[in-house]
């Protein structure tokens, strides 16, 4: 494991050509994960989550984002596909940049789609800030999502509403890693008050998640607790507390 210290995003390689990179700077935004070199063609990177482009503070946060991937050799003109684990702001304001400038691809999930257009929307301009304009490749379904031929990644893609309605969670079976978004972090569990949240459905869904087999618990936002969850019994721990909440 690599740890990379920049002033706002720690790096983590938690896997051959798999990095996490964990916000930290003062105001919100989400943390990142990138698959390197698993896409064939120019743009091999897929990146899950890019989060904002600048936050509440005034916080550069996608230009950080790109002196952390450029401090582990990776540019960001690089990354040919967005998933977003859901819609808010924190997650896929900087999706227009890639797209714009990269020709990104995007996926989402339908049912996300459909509330980004909607309510989505309204959340946005609530937060002072315009909503992403792009369109989605494909859409993410339950069920296996294979990342390209060059080194095989094969997620399992869980969706997993009550943060959001369309709130995916990815699964990658062969390292035993749950990128969960703003479902569940570590110690806590993700706001049900925005437009479409649901606690009822969201303990559905982490209840569901508990029953994988998990090593690495990696998810959308840091707490005063830490960010990743690492060993299973760590996570089965984290699960079980967690669910005191709801
Ligand atoms: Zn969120």
């Amino acid at each position: 494991m690599v740890y990379k210290a920049s002033k706002y995003y720690q790096s983590m390689q938690l896997a051959e050509d798999f990095y996490f990179y964990i916000w930290q700077g003062r105001g919100n935004n989400c943390n990142s994960c990138l698959f390197a070199n698993v896409l064939r063609g120019e743009r091999p990177h897929a990146i899950v989550d890019p989060g904002h482009i600048t936050n509440e503070l005034r916080e550069a946060c996608f230009d950080y984002l790109v002196d952390a991937m450029e401090e582990n050799g990776f540019k960001v003109s690089d990354i040919g596909l967005i998933i977003n684990t859901h819609s808010h702001p924190d997650h896929c304001q900087a999706n227009e940049l890639l797209v714009q400038r990269n020709g990104a691809w995007v996926t989402l999930s339908e049912e996300e789609d459909e509330f980004r257009n909607t309510l989505g929307e309204k959340l946005f301009s609530m937060l002072g800030m315009k909503s992403p304009q792009f369109t989605p490749l494909f859409y993410l379904k339950e069920g296996n999502l294979n990342l390209g031929t060059k080194n095989k990644v094969e997620l399992q893609v869980f969706h997993t509403p009550g943060h959001s309605p369309g709130s995916v969670c990815l699964y990658w079976p062969d390292k035993k890693i749950l990128i969960t978004g703003d479902v569940v972090f570590y110690g806590s569990i993700g706001r049900t008050d925005f437009p479409s949240g649901s606690l009822s459905i969201l303990k559905k869904s982490i209840d569901r998640l508990s029953q994988l087999d998990v090593e690495c618990l990696v998810p959308g936002h840091s707490t005063e607790y830490g960010s990743i969850v690492k060993g299973k019994r760590n996570v089965e721990r984290n699960f079980q507390a967690v669910k005191l909440f709801i």
